[in-house]
């Protein structure tokens, strides 16, 4: 339940990118989300959020090159492909292409879950196996790994705490489980007193009086979690995410309480 923040070389090499200012990147290279930025964003913020992930993050892909397609050669003209615009057959997943990416998604934290459970809905309806089994071992194969990828990237993407840690990851910055990350002991002792009220509800009442107070602190911290990933806040923002994560357990607690009294 305790975490461990570490840094991966990823963040090194998005520090020398943005020591760069960009200017190595290709035009073609830059996501379309850049090209819809606002006028008067800050320099630090367009740089975090609009970067390329596939040009400088650890999570590096050669996807962002243009591929062929496999059965008919030629060029596709979309990263990541999903199918072949000429022949219309399935493509094999693009390991490593951010999930943002994969899902249609902007780069942001709060993200628009309607929008990406309308992508997941749309995407599984072509990928899946089952539209596959008369196809051949090469295309039956792919369709498994894209659609499974695709329910990765979608379970990733859809709840707050697993999408923070995952842009955290981006950034080059870890949460691994095992060790205390330095959480305040106030803050601990808050969690321990609310995780003793939750075993000791007694009614469903007071289950659910704790629960809406968690989704409160749940909303709270999120709202904190995003001006912190907007204004660059990296160690803030990871901060938070261990907040949210406690939060997070507390929730699932209350759950299992709730379930009790039925
Ligand atoms: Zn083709």
């Amino acid at each position: 339940m305790f975490l461990r923040i570490g840094r991966s070389s990823g963040a090194v090499l998005l520090s020398r990118c943005l020591l760069t200012g960009g200017l190595s990147v290709p035009k073609a290279a830059w996501s379309r989300n850049v090209t819809a930025l606002a006028v008067g964003r800050t320099r630090r913020r367009r740089e975090l959020f609009y970067y390329p992930n596939e040009v400088c993050f650890r999570n590096c892909s050669t996807s962002q090159a243009k591929m062929n397609c496999w059965n008919c050669k030629q060029l596709l003209d979309s990263v990541p492909a999903f199918f072949c615009n000429s022949c219309k057959t399935i493509q094999p997943p693009a390991e490593g292409e951010s999930y943002f990416k994969i899902m249609d998604c902007d780069y942001t934290f709060t993200v628009d879950t309607q929008k990406l459970q309308r992508r997941y809905l749309h995407l599984q309806r072509f990928l899946h196996p089952d539209n596959f089994s008369q196809r051949s071992a090469k295309e039956r194969e792919y369709s498994e790994s894209q659609s499974a990828l695709v329910n990765r990237a979608y379970k990733t993407l859809l709840k707050p705490l697993s999408r923070g840690l995952y842009m955290l990851e981006l950034e080059g910055m870890h949460l691994e489980e095992g060790t205390d990350s330095g959480t305040d002991s106030a803050f601990l002792m808050r969690l321990m007193e609310i995780n003793e009220a939750v075993d000791e509800a007694q009614t469903p009442e007071d289950a659910e009086e704790i629960g809406r107070d968690t989704r409160g602190k749940l909303a709270d911290l999120t709202g904190q979690i995003d001006a912190a990933l907007h204004k660059g806040e990296l160690h803030a923002a990871k901060a938070l995410l261990v907040q949210m994560k406690y939060y997070a357990n507390i929730e699932e607690k209350v759950k299992g309480k709730l379930s009790e009294f039925m």
